[in-house]
């Protein structure tokens, strides 16, 4: 019997934020995650003016050499990849800087084919339309890239959608997990 496919996101699902350490230093602030209860663009903080000056830097630095992996997000992707079809899914185009998201794609790349070695990098997906997957399991911090056709949806707990209740979550026909132990209860 073929295994069923898993999409899991890589950005606030396998690694932490790369945007709150790269705009404290830009800003010289102290921001932490609770500071952004309500906007996943961190980077809106940046007064705009400064933006452009932001995300060239941003991108020509490779932000995933400090980044910080989510606990147990390794070990829970090495055991469904052997009960499942494992793809990583993950948007690459900064939207304010499509110019210079080359390296992105790039840095992105070399992290997963180094750190998660195991996986087929056949089976990366490098979009920022998510809404168009379909398969079987889904696991993302974003709500709107929930939307595609999937039997099983997870919306993994972030510092910017703590505010959807279990009751939203449940009339999307998704079911919220707060770490990738409850990741390992549920699907392995
Ligand atoms: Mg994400």
């Amino acid at each position: 019997m073929a295994k069923q496919t898993i999409m899991i996101d890589f950005d606030d699902t396998i690694v932490e934020s790369i945007f709150l350490q790269r705009v404290n230093r830009f800003l010289n602030t102290c921001y932490t995650f609770d500071d952004f209860k309500d906007e996943y663009y961190i980077d809106n903080i940046i007064p705009k003016d400064k933006r452009e000056q932001f995300f060239a830097e941003f991108c020509d630095t490779n932000p995933y050499f400090e980044v910080k992996i989510i606990e147990d997000a390794k070990e829970v992707i090495q055991k469904l990849n052997q009960k499942y079809e494992v793809y990583i899914c993950s948007g690459c185009v900064m939207y304010n800087m499509p110019s210079k998201s080359a390296q992105i794609f790039a840095y992105k790349y070399q992290f997963l084919i180094k750190t998660f070695p195991f996986l087929s990098p056949q089976r990366f997906v490098f979009t920022n339309s998510k809404h168009v997957l379909k398969g079987d399991i889904i696991i993302d911090d974003y709500l709107d890239n929930l939307a595609g056709e999937f039997k099983q949806k997870y919306l993994f707990s972030s510092y910017h959608n703590r505010r959807f209740t279990e009751q939203d979550l449940k009339n999307l026909g998704i079911k919220r997990v707060k770490s990738w132990k409850e990741i390992a209860e549920i699907l392995l």
